[in-house]
């Protein structure tokens, strides 16, 4: 059963208020009542010296010794009246055999009962006192020997009535009552109040101890006095104080271990043995498309996650795995997390390895087609020098034709390697552009001029039309010059014989806008968007088979070199139709 403390500490009071109150009422009576019997006592003494010395003269002045008995015999009713007259009490007189000689009550009085006492008395010389009840009225019996001058004339007993003690008693007991009563009500209003008072920090600690058990932990108690509630109270503040601090710094540390995982590129799964999530990043969602994971058995379909987890728990201490998921490489490591004092728990990472997976597939490819393509005019290199020194051929004609040939596969060689070159510059600090004040206009006739040699072997034909004053743009010549030599050079190598290119500059916006177009085989959609990328090929057969392939590096090169001008590149084509690459250049900004 729940019992208020204030309940509690006023039923305390009551009881102690009782307990006082009765112990006061007891000793209040037994004194009282103590000091009335004493005082009937002594007066029952006198009245009876009084009485014993009226017989005697009584008895003196009308006889002798041994007449005293025979006298009193008869005349006991008489002394019995007077006595009683003049004594504010009953008497009666006895002889010695205890027979009843006189009864100031006219033998009106039935019980006696006072009588065992004169056989006790009997063998005693002295008086006997004893308290009795008649009729439910309180008496004090006093029973003494009567005895005159050495003559036992029998015995007296006075009857001493006690009704005025217990008419004050019970007078006095309403008083008190009344006075409990008072003091009872007087006590619990007291008590109420004062209580209330005492337990209002109790109330504020229990109400503030509540709020900290539903989470809100920034909570004070204002307590102003200097005694154990202010200490306590004190203490409970400094506690919820230092409670906050902790908070605080774990929020913080949280937040800061959160950012980290946040921040890192791969998913992080921590697991317990019973395989709930402790913790896991941003990450581990967005790859396996799971919002909010609370156990391990939430990844239902990445099954690969849940034998990790089976044979961390069956003691594996290290598990590296590449697995494939949702067209992505994933590397997984599992390994467990031991610390002293705290069951084993589990990590699990999760690296996206597609783009590294890729590269690695990327670079196989290159170093295959790049060998490829360096033992192409090497072969023919080779196979031509073998022919002309074991056949050591004179005709003219032949040798030229060879060394054309050995000539032209040695250019092709040389770009391949300046390509790779490049390319390998592009990705460290060294390459950087020169840049000065150029005439697009003078790059752009002496790239073409150039091209115009390799556009005629097949037949076709490059046309250029331009703005009438192209104004100055900042850049590096040769690195400009190489962009749309690749440029053009693609669009010979896939265009067909007798075919026209066109280029085209113009001003728009800020920027010269060159567009190189030829209407040879074209680029389907899905390869443009990889066409810019380092070692990407649309077929590599259909450039490898027109003996004109690189090793995917052009369009690559040509877009950073635009790029570190500030310009923009993009491609246009449609297959069968042809294709058009365009060239955005910054123009210097007058001033
Ligand atoms: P490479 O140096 O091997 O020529 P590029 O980066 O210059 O490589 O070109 C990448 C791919 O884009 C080539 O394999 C080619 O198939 C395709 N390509 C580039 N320009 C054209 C074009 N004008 N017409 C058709 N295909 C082209």
């Amino acid at each position: 059963m729940y019992q208020t403390y204030r309940g509690r500490m006023i039923a305390y009071n009551l009881l102690i208020f009782l307990f006082i109150f009765f112990f006061i009422l007891f000793c209040l009576v037994q004194g009282t009542l103590f000091t009335f019997l004493q005082q009937a006592k002594s007066q029952l003494n006198q009245i009876n010296n009084d009485s014993q010395l009226y017989i005697s003269e009584q008895l003196k002045s009308t006889t002798t010794k041994e007449n005293y008995k025979k006298i009193f015999y008869n005349n006991s009713s008489d002394y019995c009246s007077t006595l009683t007259s003049t004594e504010n009490c009953q008497i009666f007189l006895y002889d010695v055999d205890q027979n009843l000689l006189a009864d100031s009550n006219y033998n009106t009085q039935k019980q006696y009962p006072f009588l065992n006492s004169l056989s006790l008395l009997s063998e005693d010389t002295g008086s006997y006192l004893q308290y009795s009840e008649i009729n439910h009225m309180p008496y004090l019996y006093l029973s003494s020997h009567l005895t005159i001058d050495g003559v036992q004339l029998g015995y007296i007993i006075y009857q001493y009535p006690l009704k005025s003690v217990t008419d004050l008693m019970s007078t006095t007991m309403i008083y008190y009552l009344l006075a409990l009563a008072g003091g009872f009500l007087v006590l619990i209003v007291i008590t109420l109040s004062y209580s209330g008072h005492f337990i209002k920090p109790i109330r504020d600690l229990t109400m503030i101890a509540d709020e900290i058990n539903n989470g809100n932990y920034d909570v004070h108690i204002h307590y102003r006095r200097r005694d154990e509630i202010g200490d306590l109270t004190n203490s409970f503040n400094q506690m919820t104080n230092n409670i906050n601090n902790i908070i605080l710094q774990l929020n913080l540390e949280r937040n800061r271990l959160a950012s980290v995982l946040a921040s890192l590129d791969d998913g992080v799964l921590a697991i317990d043995q019973n395989g709930q999530i402790i913790t896991s990043n941003s990450y581990i969602k967005t790859y396996f498309n799971v919002s909010n994971p609370q156990t391990i058995y939430d990844f239902q379909y990445q099954s690969f996650l849940r034998d990790i987890f089976d044979n961390l728990k069956n003691g594996k201490n290290h598990i590296s795995e590449e697995i494939e998921c949702n067209d992505r490489n994933l590397l997984i490591i599992g390994s467990p997390i031991r610390q002293t004092g705290f069951e084993e728990n589990y990590l699990i990472i999760i690296r996206n390895i597609t783009a590294s997976k890729h590269l690695q597939n990327e670079q196989k490819k290159f170093i295959s087609s790049v060998s490829h393509e360096l033992r192409t005019p090497l072969t023919t290199i080779i196979g031509y020098t073998d022919m002309l020194t074991r056949r050591q051929v004179t005709d003219e004609q032949i040798l030229n034709r060879s060394l054309t040939t050995i000539n032209h596969e040695g250019h092709r060689l040389l770009r391949l390697v300046d390509d790779l070159l490049n390319a390998n510059r592009l990705d460290k600090a060294e390459f950087e552009v020169r840049k000065t004040n150029l005439d697009l206009h003078d790059l752009l006739i002496n790239v073409i001029e150039q091209m115009q040699i390799k556009a005629s072997t097949k037949e076709i034909e490059i046309t250029y039309k331009s703005d009438p004053e192209l104004p100055e743009i900042l850049g590096d010549y040769d690195r400009l010059q190489q962009s749309f030599i690749n440029i053009l050079h693609n669009a010979i190598k896939y265009s067909d014989i007798g075919d026209v290119i066109d280029v085209i500059s113009t001003v728009e916006n800020n920027y010269i806008v060159t567009s190189i177009r030829d209407y040879g085989i074209g680029i389907s959609k899905e390869e443009q968007q990889n066409i810019f990328n380092a070692f990407y090929r649309v077929d590599e057969d259909r450039a490898r088979n027109n003996g004109e392939g690189g090793a995917g590096l052009g369009l690559y090169l040509v877009k950073q070199i635009i790029e570190k001008h500030e310009g923009k590149i993009s491609i246009n084509s449609i297959v069968g139709e042809g294709t058009n690459v365009t060239i955005s250049l910054p123009i210097i900004e007058k001033h």
